[in-house]
């Protein structure tokens, strides 16, 4: 069997590299949610991982795709007077999600 070392998204932090870890107060009295780098990926987002040539081969493919066609996939929820969805958009040719959350996303100015 043929396999391929690749740096994939780490599926403990889901690529976001860090974590929230509960709340603090700032310098102002503020709260805040505190984030720690990931344990498991040390904050890079990234796991090794060893998988199959043919996986690779989609990978390839997300890689050279101009995902052209698009579709949604999520739902709204609702619970305790929050909402929020998990609504993803993904390539129909070639699967790639194209919503990764990138880190620059992640953390953010509470206020
Ligand atoms: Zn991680
Ligand atoms: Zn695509």
């Amino acid at each position: 069997m043929l396999k391929i070392y690749i740096l994939d998204t780490c599926s403990n932090c889901n690529g976001k590299a860090y974590l929230p870890m509960g709340e603090a107060e700032d310098c102002q009295g503020k709260m805040y949610i505190r984030h720690i780098p990931c344990p498991y990926c040390e904050g890079s987002g990234n796991e090794p991982k060893w998988i199959e040539l043919e996986d690779f081969a989609k990978l390839l493919q997300q890689a050279v795709c101009s995902h052209d066609h698009t579709s949604f996939q999520g739902n709204m929820h609702f619970s305790a007077g929050d909402v929020w969805d998990d609504i993803q958009e993904v390539c129909d040719d070639c699967g790639a999600n194209l919503d990764q959350p990138a880190l620059g996303d992640y953390i953010k100015d509470e206020n």
